[in-house]
């Protein structure tokens, strides 16, 4: 019995190795390698395995023996997009998750930073992707902590199925009487990389989560505004990326004592000219080297939606307001990652966060900027940044291939020709749109 499984698990790391490609010279492209700088014209970029080789001029790396080549004359080579704000299991839906992946990854996304979600089936998903059987970018997770009065959420009830709201390693309601050094570990037992501070908490215990998430190795990704924490009481605690611009709103607007009692705040203090508070705390997020996951279209987006349907609740930030302190954030030199938190119609051919980059160049960021904060930014986000977001030697060949210029217009990243990820090819030609029926719940 031993010997056959053995030599069953022999077969597969067989297999496993078996399937390394060829080397492949990516050849003669504009370069534009996500560090900031212009785009290098005549570069060439060989890729082995899942990996980038060399980056060098096109006389100064001829194809090795037995390489592919790929002519990429007048084209332009980027590295692969980070959406750093998704949601992929509330609740699971494995149908609807793969499908939105496939549109993600052959839309141009590598990389995905999954904000709290039943991490069950996030972590299949995840392992899915890492090993090829389902096409979608790479996942990286939180697992979450809030308060215990977070947990009347009808949402946490639906990612814990089977189990009590909030007593799972995935989402852990945390008071004064938690063992933080325990909660931390059962977190890290989901395979999550980061604690996601979500709500219902009081300034100490932010800090106390945040400090020991580092000092197990685990990034912080927090709320904002953690009710009745204020935005300027979790930019003190230090996470490494803070999500949402519109909630650092509350800084001015007041600060609920809980989530659930949240109302939509007042634009005109945010409008028009910039806000001192919001600058004072968006001084101290540069400073201390705190990213903002700005995920500022999804407001605009509720907004249009509630404007058509009067059921439906106004987001707590207008579209103007959460651009306006976005603006506010990048003009003050805060390192801005791309999320979007929302999920773009089923008969939309591309990723959701097509519509982030086009907020965030409609609100005054150059192309380039945003093109910065798609890539490095989000893989900073995400932990990743020794992995992915530039295109350097060592790092994961995690690529995209288009046709016109991304820094003349965001929409030029449309002219999408292929994607590559961990070495594998994924032709924009042989995307398979969505079905209204893989995307049902979607709106
Ligand atoms: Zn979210």
């Amino acid at each position: 019995m031993i010997r056959s499984v053995l030599a069953g698990f022999a077969a597969t790391l067989a297999l496993s190795t078996a399937t390394a490609a060829e080397p492949v010279l990516y050849r003669n492209a504009t370069v534009i390698d996500g560090t900031g700088s212009p785009g290098r014209a005549g570069m060439s970029v060989l890729v082995d395995g899942e990996r980038i080789a060399k980056v060098l001029p096109n006389d100064r790396l001829p194809a090795p023996a037995g390489a592919r080549v790929v002519d990429l004359t007048g084209k332009y080579l980027l590295p692969g997009l980070v959406d750093s704000h998704e949601h992929l299991a509330t609740p699971p839906n494995r149908r609807q998750a793969e499908a939105s992946l496939r549109r993600d990854l052959y839309g141009g996304v590598t990389t995905v930073r999954d904000m709290a979600d039943d991490l069950r089936a996030v972590a299949e998903l995840t392992r899915a992707s890492r090993k090829g059987e389902i096409p979608a970018p790479d996942i990286h997770y939180a697992a979450l902590m809030a308060g215990p009065s977070f947990f009347e959420d009808p949402r946490t009830l639906a990612v814990s199925y089977g189990f009590t709201p909030g007593k799972t390693p995935w989402m852990q309601a945390i008071d004064d009487r938690t063992d933080l050094r325990e909660a931390v570990t059962l977190a890290r037992g989901t395979s999550a990389t980061a604690i996601k501070i979500y709500a219902n908490l009081p300034a100490d215990l932010v800090r106390k989560i945040t400090t020991e998430a580092h000092r197990q190795g685990m990034q912080v990704w927090a709320h904002a505004a953690v009710y009745p924490t204020t935005p300027a009481e979790v930019i003190d605690a230090r996470p490494d990326v803070i999500s949402h611009a519109c909630s650092l709103g509350h800084q001015v607007a007041g600060t609920p004592q809980t989530y659930q009692s949240r109302t939509p705040m007042d634009p005109a203090p945010f409008l028009g000219a910039d806000n001192p508070v919001v600058a004072a705390l968006l001084a101290r997020m540069r400073d201390q080297g705190t990213m903002l996951d700005a995920t500022t279209s999804i407001y605009a987006t509720i907004e249009a939606r509630a404007a058509a349907d009067p059921k439906m609740k106004k987001p707590l930030c207008s579209g103007a307001m959460s651009d306006a302190i976005t603006h506010q954030a990048w003009k003050v030199g805060v390192d801005i990652s791309t999320g979007t938190d929302w999920v773009a119609p089923w008969n939309d051919p591309w990723p959701t966060l097509h519509h982030e980059l086009a907020a965030l160049v409609k609100l005054g960021m150059p192309p380039a900027h945003v093109i910065r904060a798609a890539t490095i930014n989000g893989a900073r986000a995400a932990g990743q940044a020794d992995d992915t977001g530039t295109i350097q030697a060592g790092k994961l060949a995690n690529l995209i291939v288009v046709a016109k210029d991304p820094t003349a217009d965001i929409a030029n990243l449309k002219t999408l020709e292929l994607t590559v990820k961990r070495g594998r090819e994924y032709r924009r030609a042989d995307f398979k749109p969505l079905t209204k029926v893989e995307m049902e719940d979607v709106e």
